[in-house]
């Protein structure tokens, strides 16, 4: 008897990596780590908005294991382990270029050039096909005039601004058109050759929602805020997938544990 392939997608921060780092929390990563070294059938793929290099940092922190695939740069970019070195996957590379329209980061920068009041963010932010921006106080002066300059230089983009009180500033991040954590999961579901049932989700905020719907089975995390939940419910509902979305009651590495039993992906 073959015993089939499973996938768990999982984002990191909030997720797997808890955001308090107490013996409780680091205790149920250690259970999580076991359970998935006694399933060898099942492949591990992170995904998340960090930076490769600090992906890899944050999983070693927590004692994390390496996975088969990270997708880093929020859904912009996707490797592939080999041995223990990660290589961008040149499949998921073509889909980005074509999906920024015909560019790159590079040429993204070079699109939108000098403008007053607005910095590129520290080189570990900056991505092959994610561009972000800090701008002085609100960001909502500065969008009409870099998406202006995108469009003259035929980029298609997804814009994705706000602003953060804490430090007073506005972000600005430039992603290819209509790429997001899903769009890398959807890549992910084809590459891995695991059956639509047999790839599982976890997540704990907004920017999983979309991951969550796409009719993979879903984890949610207990530490997920209650907006969150009530909306996924409703969508879940609505779309009849309720019976792949699982909503755990345990926090984080604890709470995608306990969703892989109740899917039978581990025992
Ligand atoms: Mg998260």
């Amino acid at each position: 008897m073959t015993i089939p392939r499973t996938l768990l997608a999982s984002d990191l921060d909030g997720t797997l990596i808890p955001l308090e780092r107490d013996t409780k929390s680091l205790r149920e990563v250690a259970e999580l780590v076991a359970a998935l070294k006694a399933t060898p059938s099942l492949q591990l793929a992170y995904v998340t908005g960090r930076h490769l290099s600090l992906a890899e940092e944050g999983i070693a922190e927590v004692g994390l294991p390496l996975p088969d695939w990270f997708v880093c740069d929020v859904g912009t970019s996707v490797y592939r382990r080999s041995g223990d070195r990660f290589e961008a996957d040149p499949t998921y590379r073509e889909q980005m270029r074509a999906a920024f329209g015909g560019l790159c980061g590079t040429d993204v920068r070079a699109a939108i050039g000098d403008l007053r009041g607005i910095v590129l963010q520290e080189e570990e932010k900056q991505a092959e096909f994610k561009v972000s921006y800090y701008t002085e106080g609100r960001h909502e002066p500065f969008v009409d005039v870099v998406r202006a300059r995108l469009d003259a230089a035929g980029a298609k983009v997804n814009l994705v601004a706000s602003f953060d009180p804490v430090s007073e500033r506005g972000l600005i991040d430039v992603l290819p058109a209509g790429v997001a954590k899903d769009c890398a999961v959807r890549h992910l579901h084809d590459r891995a050759g695991v059956a639509e049932d047999h790839l599982v989700y976890a997540g704990d905020s907004g920017n999983d929602r979309a991951a969550m719907l796409s009719g993979y089975r879903a984890i949610v995390v207990g530490n997920a805020d209650a907006a969150l939940k009530a909306d996924l419910a409703l969508q879940s509902q609505e779309r009849a997938l309720t019976d792949k979305i699982y909503f755990a009651e345990h926090p984080y590495a604890g709470g995608v544990l306990e969703g892989l039993r109740h899917f039978g992906f581990v025992k």
